[in-house]
C-alpha cells in the first residue's frame, strides 16, 4: 500500500539519504510534506524532484525565496512556516509516517505532534528522547502511534530484539544491551592534544558522513552518551542494563545480549540507507542502495571506553541516575556548546566542561509537562551561554 511520507529535516544528511531509499520505490511512498531550516535551494530542489503537498521553512522571508525558486515550474507545493508550520504537516490527516530528522531540541514539538496523531514514526533525532523521554514515550503510547528508531545503533537492537517487543526485558530474556561506538575521530589521539582540535578535525568522521553537530558529538562521546539515553527510553531497559562497546570499523551496529548467553547482531556497512529502508519498510524488506557486506579482510576490533579520554560518555549515565531535569540540561547545554566549539569561541575539551557544570545546576525533580521542560531547556542554554561569555571575556 502507498504510504504518504512527511520528511522533517529533508534537507540534512537523514533527509537527503531518506529521498534517496525512497527515489527507489516510487510505487510505496509518497513524498507528502519536506521541510528545511536554511539551505532553500536544497529544498527547492527537493520540491521540483518530489512535488510534496507541502513544504515547511522558518519564516516569511524563506517562504519567499522558496515561493520565488519555484516559479514557472509543474511544482504545486503549499508552503508552511514556523513551528506550527511543522506541526502541521507532522500531525496531518493525511500523513502516514513521519521522518522525524531534524537536529536537536527544534524536533521536539513536530514529533510530538506526530506521536499524538498515532503516526508512524521514523525516529532519528535522538534529543527528542533525550530533553523528553517520559512525555513523549507518553505521547506514543497515548496516541497509538508506532515508533521505529533510526539511529543504526538502537535499530540494530531494534532487530535483534523479538518481534513485538513491548518494553520488557525480563519477559523475553534480555541481560543486556550492547551499544556499540566507533570511538570517533579521536580514539587514540593523546589527551593532551585534544584541547587543541579545530571542528574540521572534529567532523572528520571515520565512518559516517554525518550532520555537523552529530560528528563533533561523536568525536566527543557525547553522541554515545545521548545514545545510552535514547536506548533507556526506546527499550525501557536500565542504565546498568546498557554497555558501551568501542568498536572503530562500525560493521557490528548493536547487539542484545539474552539470559542464555545469545548475543544477537545486526551488521552492515556503515550506511544510513540501511536503518531508514528498515524502518520505511517494516516488517517488509526492501533495497536500500548499500552495497552488500564483504567480510573478507575486515577484522572486527572491540575496547573498552576510556572514561577520561571522553568525559561525555560518563555524564550521561550521570544523568539517568540523577533523573529530574539533569538529561533535559545536559541536551541543551551541549548544543550551546557544540555551536560555540564550530564557531571556534571554544576548545574542544571545554564542551564536556560546559555540559558537565550546567548539567549540575538542574532540578532533581521530574518535569512531567512540555512547558518545564522547555523551561529547564531555556534555562541550561542561557547558563552554557553565560559561561562561554564569561570564558571568552564577552561577559
Ligand atoms: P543535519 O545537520 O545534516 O540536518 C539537520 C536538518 O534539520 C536539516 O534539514 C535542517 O534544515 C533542519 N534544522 C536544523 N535546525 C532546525 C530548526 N531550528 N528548525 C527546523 N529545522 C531545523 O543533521 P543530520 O546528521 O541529518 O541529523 C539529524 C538528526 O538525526 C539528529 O538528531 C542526529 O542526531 C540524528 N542522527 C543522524 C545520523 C547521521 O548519520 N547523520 C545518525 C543517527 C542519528
Ligand atoms: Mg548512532
Amino acid at each position: 500500500m502507498m504510504q504518504n511520507l512527511t520528511v522533517l529535516g529533508s534537507t540534512g544528511t537523514i533527509g537527503v539519504n531518506t529521498l534517496d531509499v525512497v527515489a527507489r520505490h516510487p510505487d510505496r511512498y509518497r513524498v507528502f510534506a519536506l521541510t528545511g531550516h536554511s539551505q532553500i535551494d536544497v529544498l527547492a530542489g527537493q520540491c521540483r524532484q518530489f512535488n510534496p503537498v507541502y513544504a515547511v521553512v522558518p519564516d516569511d522571508v524563506m517562504a519567499d525565496r522558496l515561493s520565488a525558486s519555484l516559479t514557472n515550474t509543474n511544482c504545486r507545493t503549499r508552503i508552511l512556516t514556523g513551528i506550527s508550520g511543522l506541526e502541521t504537516v507532522a500531525g496531518h490527516p493525511e500523513t502516514d509516517s513521519v521522518m522525524c530528522a531534524i537536529v536537536g531540541a527544534a524536533g521536539l514539538a513536530p514529533a510530538l505532534a506526530a506521536a499524538k496523531t498515532g503516526k508512524r514514526i521514523l525516529l532519528a533525532n535522538k534529543e527528542t528522547l533525550v530533553m523528553a523521554g517520559h512525555l513523549f514515550m507518553q505521547a506514543v503510547a497515548d496516541g497509538g502511534a508506532t515508533l521505529l528508531p533510526i539511529d543504526s545503533e538502537h535499530n540494530a537492537i531494534f532487530q535483534s530484539l523479538p518481534v513485538n517487543y513491548a518494553g520488557n526485558p525480563q519477559a523475553v530474556g534480555v541481560r543486556r544491551i550492547m551499544l556499540t561506538a566507533s570511538g570517533g575521530p579521536f580514539r587514540s589521539k593523546p589527551v593532551a592534544e585534544l584541547a587543541q582540535v579545530t571542528p574540521e578535525q572534529a567532523c572528520a568522521h571515520p565512518n559516517w558522513v554525518m550532520g555537523r553537530k552529530i560528528s563533533v558529538d561523536s568525536a566527543t562521546m557525547m553522541n554515545k552518551g545521548l545514545e545510552v539515553i535514547e536506548a533507556r527510553w526506546l527499550f525501557n531497559v536500565q542504565p546498568e542494563q546498557i554497555q558501551v562497546v568501542i568498536h572503530p570499523q562500525s560493521v557490528i551496529h548493536s547487539m542484545v545480549d539474552y539470559w542464555d548467553g545469545s548475543v544477537i547482531a545486526e551488521l552492515g556497512n556503515p550506511d544510513m540507507r540501511t536503518p531508514i529502508a528498515q524502518a520505511l519498510a517494516w516488517p517488509d524488506r526492501i533495497d536500500s542502495g548499500v552495497s552488500p557486506l564483504d567480510l573478507f579482510g575486515q577484522q572486527l576490533t572491540f575496547e573498552q571506553p576510556d572514561l577520561q579520554r571522553f568525559p561525555c560518555l560518563q555524564l550521561a549515565f550521570t544523568a539517568l541516575a540523577q533523573g529530574g531535569m539533569f538529561a533535559t540540561a545536559l541536551n541543551a547545554a551541549n548544543e550551546v556548546a557544540v555551536a560555540a566549539f564550530l564557531a571556534r569561541q571554544i576548545r574542544f575539551d571545554q564542551i564536556a566542561e560546559i555540559n558537565k557544570t550546567v548539567m549540575n545546576l538542574a532540578a532533581t525533580q521530574d518535569a512531567r509537562t512540555l512547558g518545564a521542560l522547555i523551561e529547564a531547556d531555556a534555562l541550561a542554554r542561557e547558563q552554557a551561554t553565560h559561561l562561554i561569555a564569561q570564558w571568552t571575556g564577552k561577559d
